[in-house]
């Protein structure tokens, strides 16, 4: 904001000094000229009595008319005025500039009569001889008859221009003075007006928020640097409190953002006094919207929860915590948990309600019950005619052993469900607690799937089901677990068998995922097929389409939950496609060990660990994602600067490895362990475990004695021979 010059302090100051100046001029012009002249005139007519007295000494004494005319007019030129000299009768006995004779009485002048009077007399007026203001003194010589008046006459024009020229040198002197105080004035003033103004700019910049520190510059200390410093003190404190506030502030917006939990403070008529995120997500109010002050009304009218609000405002906290369950409208639940606002005092100003997600407890509590009633029943079922048919036994045997021996094969049979029931509760309690270890290692699928066929082959023929395979050549391995893999095999073609009739047929086939390095294993079937609004639901624990006839059959209804645990721990696909009536394929597809795919590798190497450190910092180069790449030595030093070099020569940062012992690899998870160790004496250190082992004989560059060049070369040979070895390994494309 610019202000107008004229509106500006200085200014006004600097025009105060100003008028202050020109009245002092006025004043100066209007009082001196008859100040001077009362002053100089005074003094003259003082001097010229004087001179008159002296005359008065010298003049003879002649007492006719014009017989002093002579005198008068030599004494007259040496004193440079008019000299007359006056009988006590008023004719002119002398005069210094006209014959006496001629000139008429003057006993009447004033001068002469105060002369007469008093001894001196003086007075002013106009000469009509010389046609001037002439300034008249006349003394009185003698007394009596023999008395005379010398009269001196002056013309007051000399005193006027005497006057004038001193009016004029002051005047001078005055205003030199006046305008060197005008330029100190004007200095003043915009000095004054520049420190105004910065305490002008000073409030400005405390009124827009920021808080200025070190505005001001020390001073002389007067009343506006005192007033200077303490507003920069104020501003510091100010800023300090506005900081702890806004921090204060920001704390408590963030724990709000972040908290999980949705939070609705509400004053006691219902208004929104606050509330975070997750409570306005939770509410399903229109976002980006402010609701602070607005009725809860317009937030939600679900009868629901303004009840439980009407609740929290109307509740006695002393009691206890206010606690609610909610149902939104998508179907999630909500606890709400509500306790008093109060202020410093204690009184109740509304309230604070907390609202917790309960969906996934709610879930898990209907899975559970879900879960308790099903395993109930199905253990209920074999119990129940184990323990009907043991009863019979006990109480009344039956005559006929071969009738006893249905019985005991009956309760033999249901025992067998009983166990198979209590076994695959524990696998899929295991696989779900991710307590079953799971490993990936590189499994051929013609063997897997020639093991499984073995299960059933007896059991299909039996049955008259035809069980055949179809593998297309040359298939790359899978990265699964063999035990649990075959586990899913034999659950899948356990199920085919079962729901397929005499005459059927089941063929298990296994080929390359199109565009992927993945390999797709499929069993299908002919027989009765799994209606469509099942098969959303068909991998769900005890999901049975007929479960009368599952059960008949043997079935636990937990197969292909166990199957669907399996592949989902192996990153691999379900699939389930199926008509009624004509059969069912069920297709499970599996990352294929490939050479970029070979699971978690070790490289390991004697020493520091130089060798397997380079072999770590290419192979990250080369394999596939989430394949986990270790490197140990046995005497493990940190990273050999000259490593680091060599590997950034070939644009592989190593920076971020470290160098480990063997102790701090997870061994039983590693798929295929590299040693990199020299043929000479070295000895290559052997991981426990059961994975495959691979060795790279290649000599330890540390071992090379002579300059730095010459290791460096040794080195750089190392290197380059690792590069070659790890790209073959992983099958990538060469980077030199
Ligand atoms: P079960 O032990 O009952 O076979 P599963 O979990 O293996 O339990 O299968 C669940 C349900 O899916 C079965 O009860 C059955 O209704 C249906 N089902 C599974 N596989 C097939 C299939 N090949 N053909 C027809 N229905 C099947």
């Amino acid at each position: 904001m610019r202000r107008r010059w004229n509106n500006s302090l200085a200014f006004k100051f600097f025009f105060s000094y100003f008028v202050v100046t020109l009245l002092l001029f006025a004043g100066f012009y209007l009082y001196s000229a008859p100040l001077l002249r009362r002053f100089y005139v005074s003094h003259l007519s003082l001097r010229m009595e004087q001179e008159g007295r002296v005359l008065a000494r010298v003049l003879p004494p002649r007492p006719d008319p014009g017989s002093l005319d002579a005198e008068a007019r030599r004494l007259g030129r040496e004193l440079r005025a008019r000299v007359t000299v006056i009988a006590p009768d008023g004719r002119v006995l002398g005069d210094s500039d006209e014959p006496s004779q001629t000139m008429e009485n003057h006993a009447f002048r004033p001068e002469v009569i105060e002369a007469l009077r008093s001894g001196a007399g003086a007075a002013t007026r106009y000469s009509t001889t010389v046609r001037y203001q002439m300034l008249y003194q006349a003394v009185r010589d003698g007394s009596g008859a023999q008395a005379r008046i010398i009269r001196i006459a002056m013309p007051l024009s000399d005193v006027e221009s005497v006057i004038a020229s001193v009016r004029r040198t002051l005047l001078l002197g005055l205003l030199a003075v006046s305008g060197l105080g005008l330029l100190l004035a004007l200095g003043f003033s915009r000095l004054l007006g520049r420190r105004i103004k910065r305490l002008v700019d000073f409030s400005l910049e405390l009124a827009r928020g920021s808080f200025p520190q070190n505005f001001f510059s020390r001073g002389r200390n007067d009343e506006i640097d005192v007033l200077e410093q303490h507003l920069s003190e104020m501003s510091a404190s100010i800023r300090d409190h506005f900081e702890q506030l806004v921090a204060e502030k920001e704390k408590i917006a963030s724990i709000l953002r972040c908290m999980v939990e949705g939070v609705l403070v509400l004053d006691r008529n219902g208004n929104i006094l606050l509330i975070n995120e997750p409570a306005a997500r939770m509410l399903h109010a229109e976002t980006g919207r402010d609701l602070a002050g607005t009725s809860v009304l317009e937030l939600s009218r679900r009868p629901e929860l303004l009840a439980i609000v009407r609740g929290a405002l109307g509740f006695d906290f002393e009691r206890g915590l206010y606690s609610r369950e909610l149902e939104l409208k998508d179907g999630c639940w909500v606890r709400v948990n509500a306790t008093g606002l109060l202020n410093g005092r204690g009184a109740v100003l509304g309230s604070i309600l907390v609202f917790h997600d309960i969906t996934e407890l709610k879930r898990l509590e209907a899975v559970r019950s879900d879960f308790v009633a099903n395993v109930s029943h199905e253990l209920r079922t074999p119990l129940t005619a184990i323990r009907g048919y043991v009863e019979t036994l006990l109480r009344s045997p039956p005559a006929d052993p071969e009738v006893a021996r249905t019985f005991l094969g009956i309760v033999d049979r249901h025992s067998e469900r009983l166990s198979r029931l209590t076994e695959e509760l524990l696998i899929l309690a295991d696989l779900e607690s991710g307590k079953m270890r799971i490993a990936r290692r590189p499994i051929d699928v013609a063997q897997l799937i020639q093991r499984a066929l073995e299960v059933f082959a007896d059991r299909a023929s039996k049955k008259n089901v035809g069980l055949e395979h179809r593998l297309e050549p040359d298939l790359p391995p899978v990265l699964g677990d063999l035990d649990r893999l075959e586990q899913v095999l034999i659950n899948l073609i356990d199920n085919a068998i079962k729901y397929t009739d005499a005459g059927g047929e089941i063929v298990v086939s296994a080929a390359r995922a199109r565009g992927e390095d993945r390999i797709e294993i499929a069993v299908a079937d002919t027989g009765c097929g799994i209606p469509e609004q099942d098969l959303p639901r068909i991998t769900e624990r005890f999901y049975r389409v007929d479960k009368a006839r599952s059960r008949e059959l043997g079935g636990t209804g937990l197969g292909l939950a166990i199957v669907k645990h399996i592949v989902q721990a192996l990153d691999g696909r379900l699939r389930i496609e199926s008509a009624v009536r004509k059969g069912t394929t069920v297709r499970v597809d599996l990352p294929a060990a490939t050479q970029r795919n070979r699971g978690n590798v070790l490289f390991l190497c004697t020493g520091n660990s130089c060798r397997s450190q380079m072999a770590e910092g290419f192979a990250r180069r080369c394999a596939a994602d989430g394949t986990r790449i270790y490197s140990a030595g046995t005497r493990p030093k940190g990273i050999h600067p000259l490593t680091v070099r060599v590997m950034n020569e070939a644009g592989v940062d190593i920076s971020g490895q470290s160098s480990k012992s063997l102790e701090a690899v997870p061994v039983s998870e590693i798929d295929l362990v590299v040693t990199l160790c020299g043929e000479s004496d070295e000895e290559c250190p052997v991981p426990a475990g059961t994975a495959p082992r691979m060795h790279w004989p290649l000599p330890d560059p540390v071992a090379v004695q002579g300059d730095e060049e010459t290791v460096l070369a040794a080195f750089r040979k190392v290197r380059d021979e690792i590069r070659a070895r790890v790209e073959e390994l992983f099958g990538c494309v060469p980077s030199r």
